[in-house]
């Protein structure tokens, strides 16, 4: 730390992204990145951009806001773009939370929340998830907090039916509940279609998985008319360029070819499923997951040494240190090629610790 460091970050704990290693050839499912490549339009949707750098992109995504709102059922004064989803998440975090209105999240949960409260110095309480993994939606009702529930949540793949969360925002009128739904469309039910219904819920969703654009940085926010442009005026006083160009094209020709993330989720769901069945079978416990990635556990092996016994094979999942699941390993599913190489060297490492 430079002397020059103020004091307000000084104990700042940075977000830790999941490693990207260039010293070998990984089959990387540690990032629950897409093994897809972006749908064909997309390419040419950015080498058509890429020809005019030279101008600022739209301040406003008007292109890209109104396909997202043709496609979500939404009017476009009702959808924000942003730089990620991580982005408006932090946007959220500055526009409806503060010492007035702290922070509830689960104890476990995207490592991305206390990072932000920290960033804009929200106070947050953070709700422990019971036994089995599941939040409890009793410990959110009529809370009085900023609520942020990713649904599915991460990392446990683990999904809250539409009703609880609708219950959720219902029980707070007053304070907004932001649902960050980056894995929706794993086989989740997206809250999108409650927003008309309630002016204190936000939704928001990334193409970083499902779509397949994780290094495009495009993510989205939609909610109430009010809410959006809260976001916008935090928007504007940052970075009103926020998404560029090629991006935003990007995502418009995604969207105009939305079958083929349809398609590529049903895969990646039956992908899921083979696996699921694959890691039971050798004994491992597999919470049942909605998402494009699995939390499972195994008596025979605790979660660090399968990770490092894993990496050292090339395969590459991800493992938190937090003592409650540490047990665990996360698994992107990736294509059936690349489950088959994870199952196979689980199987090598089982039977060498024997
Ligand atoms: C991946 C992820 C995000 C956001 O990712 P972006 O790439 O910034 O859109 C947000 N929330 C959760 C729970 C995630 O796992």
């Amino acid at each position: 730390m430079s002397r020059y460091f103020t004091d307000k970050f000084a104990s700042l704990t940075p977000y830790t992204p999941g490693e990207q290693p260039r010293d070998m050839q990984y089959v990387k499912l540690n990032t629950n990145e897409s093994p897809f490549p972006p749908s064909p339009a997309v390419a040419a949707a950015v080498a058509a951009e890429c020809g005019k750098l030279q101008l600022y992109s739209d301040p406003e995504s008007t292109a890209l806001r109104a396909k997202l709102a043709e496609v979500y059922g939404v009017k476009p004064t009702q959808v924000l773009v942003s730089n990620g989803s991580d982005e408006a998440l932090n946007f959220a975090f500055m526009a409806f939370a503060d010492t007035h209105s702290p922070l509830a999240f689960p104890d476990i949960t995207y490592g991305f929340y206390p990072v932000f409260a920290e960033l804009n110095h929200i106070p947050y309480t953070q709700i422990p998830l019971k036994e089995d993994f599941s939040i409890d939606p009793a410990d959110y009702m009529a809370i009085g907090k900023t609520v942020v529930i990713a649904n599915p949540n991460a990392p446990t793949g683990l999904c809250l039916p539409l009703a609880e969360i609708e219950k959720i925002v219902k029980s707070n009128p007053d304070n907004v509940v932001i649902v960050d739904e980056a894995y929706v469309d794993f086989g989740g039910e997206s809250a999108v279609k409650l927003v008309d219904s309630y002016e204190n819920l936000l939704v928001i969703q990334t193409f970083s998985k499902s779509r397949s654009m994780a290094g495009a940085r495009l993510g989205f926010a939609i909610g109430s008319e009010q809410l959006i442009a809260d976001l916008n005026t935090l928007r504007y006083s940052t970075n009103p360029y926020n998404v560029n160009r090629m991006t935003e094209f990007a995502g418009v020709a995604a969207l105009e070819e939305d079958d083929y993330y349809k398609q590529n989720a049903q895969t990646i769901m039956a992908n899921r499923r083979w696996t699921i069945e694959q890691l039971e079978r050798l004994g491992f416990t597999v919470l049942p997951s909605k998402a494009n990635f699995l939390f499972a556990k195994s008596d025979r092996i605790h979660g660090e040494k399968l990770y490092k016994e894993l990496k050292a094979r090339g395969v590459l999942v991800r493992h938190f240190t937090k003592e409650r699941i540490a047990p665990f390993v996360r698994i992107t599913i990736g294509t059936m090629a690349q489950m088959e190489k994870l199952i196979e060297t689980i199987k090598d490492i089982l039977e060498a610790s024997l």
